[in-house]
């Protein structure tokens, strides 16, 4: 017989059991004396034993920097998100700060991409300047710095790249030549049957002939951390994925006596298909090959768990996963075993589909885009980065 029953039934034996419920999680009463939908009636009662609150305090506005003045251009797949010159993105951070929402995290489109980066580190680059008049004009916003090298390399890649020791194409080429010499007559011949036998393997060594030297990178990247800082930059976020890179920031930082700056590490991030609007955003598509031998295998929990262990051993003071809603797992594990203040970053991908799907009337705009950031907050992030930030915070103000 159920509890619940029993206790209905009245008597003695009843009133023993409902002491034992009390006393011990596992024995709940059922239906009909609990009934769950009480609690869920009323607006009031259901804001009364809401578990989890978004406030704008946790949002982080995304920002894309570009050389010019009075420039707003809108970004193709992210309608609502724009590429801003800074005296734009002064206007924006303003507006940003008058709804609540604490911080922006600033990315930068260089006039000129080389193969060092030095727009990423220059002193007078284009995300230094923005973040001097940002510091001079909205004194109280947080202003984040992501530090990466794509955005200004022009291969677009995270890193110093450098050519593989075996050349995969050659070595196809030298076999696939053994083979057809005995089989064609002229050497025209034979250079066209080579050609077409090892064209697609040349093809695909194209690809795979490269490598992003990891130990390299990192001079780069604490160079740019620097003189990021120098400029005002309040919290150095690196989203480069290569390793040691949060020691060796934390070393130059504090070389240069920026002790006191934070930095917030992209602890998890995984090589993911929810980058692509980010990409023509801030114009830094890879030229060839793509980023999985850097970022994070989406398959994999444990090593995220690694990943971010690794960054708090080098100094880490924040740490991120991203994305954010097909990770919300990833964000959980890292909640439940870490103590450090946690940030997701609700990508541009995710943004663009719930833009794309409310445009075709498919979903209700609002009640997607607050339901994700709370599914967000719900895993665990404290701090949610979000292209939602300024429309999120309007509707909770
Ligand atoms: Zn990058």
């Amino acid at each position: 017989m159920a509890a619940a029953q029993q206790a209905q039934a009245g008597g003695r034996g009843s009133r023993h059991l409902i002491g034992r419920c009390l006393r011990n999680h596992w024995c709940l009463m059922a239906f009909p004396v609990t009934r769950l939908r009480r609690l869920r009636r009323t607006d009031q009662l259901r804001n009364l034993v809401r578990e989890t609150r978004l406030t704008p305090d946790a949002f982080v506005y995304p920002m894309f920097v570009c050389a010019g003045e009075g420039v707003r251009k809108e970004v193709r797949s992210m309608p609502g998100v724009f590429n801003l010159s800074v005296d734009e993105a002064v206007k924006e951070a303003r507006e940003v700060h008058s709804l609540g929402v604490p911080s922006v995290i600033l990315f930068g489109l260089p006039d000129k991409k080389d193969e060092v980066a030095s727009g990423a580190w220059a002193d007078d680059g284009i995300v230094q300047q923005a973040a001097r008049a940002l510091k001079r004009e909205v004194p109280d916003l947080i202003v984040m710095g992501d530090v990466c090298l794509c955005e200004y390399m022009s291969h677009g890649h995270c890193g110093i790249v450098k050519a593989s020791p075996q050349s995969l194409g050659a070595a196809a080429r030298d076999a696939m030549n053994t083979v057809r010499v005995v089989a064609v007559r002229s050497s025209e011949e034979k250079a066209k049957a080579i050609e077409a036998a090892t064209s697609p393997l040349v093809a695909h060594a194209s690809q795979t002939n490269y490598e992003i030297d990891n130990d390299a990178s990192l001079e780069l990247l604490a160079r740019t951390s620097v003189s990021l800082a120098r400029a005002g930059i309040d919290i150095i976020a690196p989203s480069d994925m290569m390793d040691g890179r949060v020691a060796a920031i934390r070393r130059a930082l504090d070389e240069a006596s920026f002790t006191n700056t934070p930095i917030l590490s992209y602890a998890a991030k995984f090589a993911s298909g929810f980058y692509g609007p980010f990409r023509e955003a801030a114009d830094s598509a890879p030229q060839f090959g793509d980023r999985r031998s850097y970022q994070m295998d989406g398959a994999n929990l444990r090593e995220a768990m690694r990943e971010i262990e690794l960054d708090i051993e080098e100094g880490a003071d924040m740490i991120m996963v991203k994305p954010a809603m097909p990770y919300l797992d990833v964000i959980a594990a890292a909640r439940d075993r870490f103590d450090l203040p946690l940030a997701a970053y609700q990508v541009s991908g995710e943004y663009a589909m719930i833009e794309a799907a409310a445009r075709n009337g498919w979903i209700e705009r609002d009640r997607v885009m607050m339901e994700s950031l709370l599914s967000i907050r719900r895993a665990g992030a404290s701090i949610i980065l979000t292209y939602h930030a300024k429309d999120a915070a309007r509707l909770l103000a």
